[in-house]
């Protein structure tokens, strides 16, 4: 035991990938690891729609029972940006008798990475996200005010070396705070638009503890940016007129002797990246819900902007959605590139895990690569959903995501998901006051 530390937050994540949790006294920890710490399961569920427990969840169904949250082991670290006396560590829920619970996004992820083992494979995998630095303290957000030079950021600096100079102090303490962390936060950009970045996190052959670090490394953003006076912003689409932020998923899997199975001198890969891609496109459409889970998710989506708008692939080709980029045979990977920032990594790796498997396993074939331009190419006849309400209903129905990812969570997502949309049409937007009040 640390004496100096004593604000220690457990932290599991709910549906929506929003990490949450619980401060602990330093003297309270050693029980937690020991036995673990009952909450109840409703937040799990509760989220965007927040108090409206009542009408959202399955967890309900048994008077919303404790469960209880168990310490994910190597997770217990400091958190720099809080304080020298804080620290944080991650759980994960379990049933009273010990079993996974099935709503936790966690053990989603897990039981689809068991299920690839069966296989004999193990997925490699490496999260980019990029996200805005927003200055909220004016109402309506604006990208955010350097603060080396005080200005704001009007030009598109798509690897602007100009603004990572003028948000150097906020770069510094992120790389501090990820490096306390044990995050491994690598290589950094000005993404396409005034205040929007990128940062890649090295892959891991463990997909469980890469993804887990993907939602440390949000939760770092984020308190990082408050402590410099902005807001950092995983939105998928926070402007309507600059580019949205997307979450790539770079994927490749290792065989039983620990060799990438993808691997070829091929820029296209071995037939098993064939099939897994096959796999990947024939499900988009089907957890389109958990790629682009909000309201603003389906703003994103636009033709031209990087962010794809139909199932289709390429090699060396950022046009399309799921992406064999170039680089050494070896390193053979598909990068996916369909998710928002603001979609829950663990269950966006599920859904693509689940997918590559049952490709892989049927040998689906995913037709021709794409070349040249992907938005307007024959293949992108066919879209994604581009619509909440669809993409819900699709996941809501997918014989596959049930199978993966559990029939009991796909419809609790759809249960807490469509509360979630409900209210969301039920409000009365300016627009509809600009647009019709006069002309209705
Ligand atoms: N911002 C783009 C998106 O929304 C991705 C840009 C890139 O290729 O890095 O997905
Ligand atoms: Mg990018
Ligand atoms: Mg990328």
């Amino acid at each position: 035991a640390n004496p100096d530390i004593d604000a220690i937050d457990i932290i599991f994540t709910n549906m929506c990938g929003v990490p949450r949790g619980k401060r602990l006294r330093q003297h309270e920890v050693i029980a937690v690891y020991e036995a673990g710490r009952f909450l109840p399961g409703s937040v799990l569920v509760v989220d965007t729609v927040g108090r409206d427990t009542e009408e959202t969840g399955l967890v309900w169904e048994d008077g919303d029972a404790d469960r209880y949250v168990y310490p994910v082991p190597g997770t217990l670290v400091r958190a720099p940006w809080l304080g020298d006396n804080a620290a944080q560590f991650l759980t994960s829920f379990y049933e009273l008798d010990g079993t996974p619970n099935d709503l936790d996004p966690r053990h989603v992820l897990g039981a689809v990475i068991d299920e690839l083992a069966k296989d004999g494979l193990t997925p490699v995998v490496a999260v980019e996200l990029e996200f805005y630095l927003v200055d909220i303290s004016n109402g309506r957000p604006v990208p955010a005010k350097s603060p080396v030079t005080g200005h704001r950021s009007t030009e598109i600096e798509v690897y602007g070396l100009r603004e990572m100079e003028d948000f150097k102090p906020f770069f510094d303490d992120l790389y501090a705070a990820c490096d306390a962390q044990g995050l491994p936060l690598e290589s950094g950009i000005s993404e396409f638009a005034p205040g929007q970045f990128e940062f890649t996190l090295r892959h891991k052959p463990d997909a469980l503890r890469a993804t887990d670090d993907a939602i440390m490394y949000k939760r770092v953003v984020k308190g990082v940016a408050v402590k410099h006076g902005f807001e950092a912003t995983f939105m998928a689409k926070p402007f309507a007129e600059a580019a949205g932020s997307g979450m790539h998923l770079h994927i490749s899997m290792n065989d039983k002797d620990g060799k990438n199975a993808f691997a070829s001198d091929d820029p296209a890969g071995t037939p098993l990246l064939r099939h897994a891609i096959g796999g990947m496109k024939g499900s988009l459409a089907d957890s389109m819900a958990i790629f682009a889970p909000n309201a603003n998710s389906y703003r994103r989506f636009k033709a031209n902007s990087y962010a794809p708008v139909a199932p289709t692939w390429g090699v060396n080709n950022r046009t399309v959605s799921l992406r064999v980029p170039a680089g050494s045979p070896a390193s053979r990977h598909v990068e996916h590139r369909v998710c928002g920032a603001d979609a829950n990594p663990y269950l966006a790796m599920a859904a693509v895990l689940a997918a590559m498997c049952e490709g892989m396993r049927q040998q689906t074939d995913p037709g021709p690569a794409v070349v040249g331009n992907g938005y307007e190419a024959e293949e992108a006849k066919v879209r994604l959903p581009n619509h909440w309400g669809a993409a819900i209903e699709a996941f809501e129905q997918s014989a596959p995501m049930k199978q993966y990812l559990g029939e009991r969570f796909v419809r609790n997502f759809c249960i807490v998901k469509g509360v979630e949309m409900a209210r969301f049409m039920a409000e009365v937007p300016e627009m509809d006051f600009t647009w019709y009040l006069r002309n209705a």
